[in-house]
């Protein structure tokens, strides 16, 4: 298959990079700098598009390739791909679901405990050699804590999992009520929050979700409340989350993504009730081999007229 040509949009995965180099014909989109040279002489051979959770695949990508056949993306979000215009023109889509719901869902875990139990200002005071002048504060216990998920999918059903093992009582919210599921149902975000110690958001981002967690919702969570957001930053309407915890409105917030990627808001750093992790959701090696994986296998099955392994479109 090293006739075919994969373009390949932003560096995600070394190991991803050296394996589709053995099958295909790579093209590293970011080591070109003319990009508007690139699409001119490659616009005709381009096949595939592997993209990732952070590269936008839109109209003017997809139309810039007229024999575009898939977009394999390193992923399980698609909010950056559009995929109207994929099924309109014909163009396979594929993520990469599974493989990372369990480091998703541990790293909410780990969120909720480090910003209840206050772990990162921990550290930072033992290392600022502040344990020689006596005792950190008092936290806040998690076991039992009331958890409210946002999009009861793959990772938000890990997410309840993993807190039923510390005795947490689940709720939830998403579009209908689950049948098979015992968790308390909310057919609305600001009463899922208004009944949670913890709330979390775990549901796919579309124009429908986009600011789910509002004033009014970080308001019902209120100031004992904790936020983690483990999804998309759009899902946060992020200025009203920055005065929320400013102005005590809200107890503490876990986030590892944000509404304008790289960009975070600066006020957000002086707040010892806040962790802020650096998108890191599926970043283990282990995961993103995995993730690597499904996408080299879903190119060859569609190259190989084969049924694809986790189609979206
Ligand atoms: P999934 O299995 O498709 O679950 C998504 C859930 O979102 C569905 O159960 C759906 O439930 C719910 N949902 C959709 N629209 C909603 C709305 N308007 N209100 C409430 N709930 C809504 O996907 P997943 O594998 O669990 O992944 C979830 C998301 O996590 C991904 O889309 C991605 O953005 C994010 N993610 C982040 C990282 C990271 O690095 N931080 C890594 C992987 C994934 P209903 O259909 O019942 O509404």
């Amino acid at each position: 298959m090293d006739f075919i040509c994969v373009l390949m949009l932003i560096p995600r995965s070394t190991y991803l990079e050296k394996e589709l180099e053995k099958r295909f014909n790579l093209l590293k989109l970011w080591t070109f700098p003319d990009k508007t040279q690139f699409i001119k002489d490659h616009a005709e051979s381009v096949r595939a598009i592997v993209g990732s959770g952070i590269s936008t695949i839109d109209a003017d990508l997809i139309s810039a390739f007229p024999n575009l056949e898939i977009v394999a993306s390193f992923s399980v979000g698609l909010d950056n791909v559009d995929l109207e215009l994929c099924k309109e023109k014909g163009i396979r889509v594929t993520n990469t679901p599974d493989v990372l719901t369990d480091d998703v869902a541990d790293l909410a875990i780990g969120l909720m405990l480090a910003v209840l139990r206050r772990l990162c200002e921990s550290d930072r005071y033992v290392r600022a050699g502040n344990l020689k002048k006596g005792d950190y504060k008092l936290t806040t216990k998690f076991t039992g804590k009331t958890v409210g998920i946002i999009g009861l999918g793959r990772i938000g059903q890990a997410i309840a999992k993993r807190s039923e093992a510390f005795s947490c009582p689940i709720a939830y919210h998403s579009r209908s009520e689950k049948p098979d599921v015992k968790y308390k149902y909310y057919p609305s975000v600001a009463e899922l929050a208004a009944n949670s110690d913890i709330l979390v958001v775990a549901c796919a981002l579309t124009q429908e979700s986009r600011n789910i967690v509002n004033r009014e919702v970080m308001d019902a969570l209120g100031p004992k409340g904790v936020l983690i957001n483990i999804a998309r930053g759009p899902h946060v309407d992020e200025p009203e989350l920055v005065s929320a915890l400013v102005e005590g409105r809200l107890g503490g917030a876990g986030l590892d993504v944000y509404q304008n990627e790289p960009e975070v808001p600066e006020e957000l750093f002086k707040l010892e009730n806040v962790v802020l992790l650096p998108h890191v959701g599926s970043g283990t090696n282990e995961t993103r081999k995995a993730m690597a994986d499904l996408v080299i296998a879903n190119l060859e099955a569609h190259f190989s007229n084969k049924p694809l392994l986790t189609p979206v479109v």
